[in-house]
């Protein structure tokens, strides 16, 4: 699918529940109020609307939420997903918590390309942030992944005064391991009141400091990597590297190459812009592929050049929790 700004729509983040089992406090508030059951789209649902996307061109579709792990027959479904045709890829986002018994299935089903969220190696920060004592669990799954040969990434979002002294630790995870440490940029949402993000710039500028031959990774490999909007850094000694997303300073919306669907079938075209198309009501109303297709081409066409969360706009956010949204 090709956008009205000639952008290629290739790739979906799958939200495929909003429940989850940590309250990280820049997306779900303690008290969140999650979609009603009837609401949130079936399996077979969700699978229907794979397949007609990857119709459409999608190539790679990740799954994320919530928790995509506390979903029940999250695995069958991303067996099912695997068989469609046209999908190339299927991905992972997920805390990491409930992953480690899970990791040698997804081998066997060739999704071995996981990001997992670690904003902190310390247990009391990783409570204070997330509401969990569950840091040791989520460091295991990375090394149980590493040891069996997936592909890693971490996500990290670096929050002024809670674990901004930790970011050189935590990027030194890259100089043994093959991981991509990717810091990224809190964005603000209705829920995170009271988190200071850091600034990508910031984080970089410290990183910079502690690596000062730090180079962007086109000198070491001509292979994009991932299909998304961080930038890569690494060193010549560095084994895997480390990547940056910046997205409220540095705008990457001309080559966004995404959508998203959330678990009740609402089709996002931008993380920032509550437009969209309910595909459920089409879904239930009876609709054939071919109606639900063209909504799909309508509503991509509708895809905004870019979004406006530009702290100087001074325009009120709307974004929602993230955990409605996957990320
Ligand atoms: N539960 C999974 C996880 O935590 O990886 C998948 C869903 S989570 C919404 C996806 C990603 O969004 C996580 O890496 C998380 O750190 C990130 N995220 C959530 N809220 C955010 C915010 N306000 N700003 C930036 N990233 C956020
Ligand atoms: Fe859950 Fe992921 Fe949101 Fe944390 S970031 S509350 S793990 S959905």
């Amino acid at each position: 699918m090709i956008d009205a700004f000639a952008r290629k729509i290739d790739y979906m983040r799958l939200s495929i529940t909003d429940r989850c089992n940590l309250r990280c406090k820049y997306c779900m508030p303690e008290d969140v109020e999650c979609i009603s059951h009837d609401n949130v789209l079936r399996l077979e649902e969700m699978h229907r609307l794979c397949a007609i996307m990857a119709k459409l061109g999608v190539k790679t579709i990740r799954l994320t939420g919530g928790e995509p792990l506390v979903r029940k027959g999250w695995l069958d479904f991303a067996r099912g997903i695997k068989g469609i045709e046209g999908v190339e890829n299927i991905t992972l986002t997920t805390n990491g918590i409930l992953l480690e018994e899970h990791l040698e299935e997804l081998k066997e089903l060739g999704i071995t390309k996981l990001n997992i969220s670690l904003d902190t190696l310390n247990e009391g920060i990783y409570e204070k942030i997330t509401g969990s004592n569950a840091l040791a669990d989520v460091l295991e799954s990375i090394t149980t992944a590493l040891y069996i040969g997936m592909k890693v990434k971490i996500n990290c979002v670096p929050l002024a005064g809670i674990n901004d002294h930790e970011i050189i630790q935590i990027a030194q995870m890259a100089e043994t391991l093959p991981i991509d440490v990717r810091f990224i940029e809190m964005m603000p949402t209705e829920v995170n009141g009271g988190l200071v993000p850091m600034p990508i710039a910031d984080v970089m500028e410290m990183i910079k400091a502690h690596y000062p031959d730090l180079k962007d990774d086109s000198h070491f490999t001509t292979l994009p990597r991932g299909f998304g909007p961080a930038k890569y850094y690494k060193t010549t000694e560095m084994e895997g590297s480390i990547g940056f997303i910046a997205s409220i300073s540095d705008i990457f919306c001309s080559t966004c190459n995404r959508i998203r669907l959330s678990s009740d079938g609402f089709l996002t075209l931008c993380l920032h812009h509550r437009r969209g198309v309910d595909l459920k009501e089409l879904l239930r109303g009876g609709a054939s592929d071919a109606e639900i297709e063209e909504a799909v081409k309508v509503a991509i066409m509708a895809k905004p050049e870019k979004h406006h969360m530009k702290a100087e706009d001074g325009k009120e956010v709307n974004l929602k929790h993230m955990s409605r949204i996957g990320g």
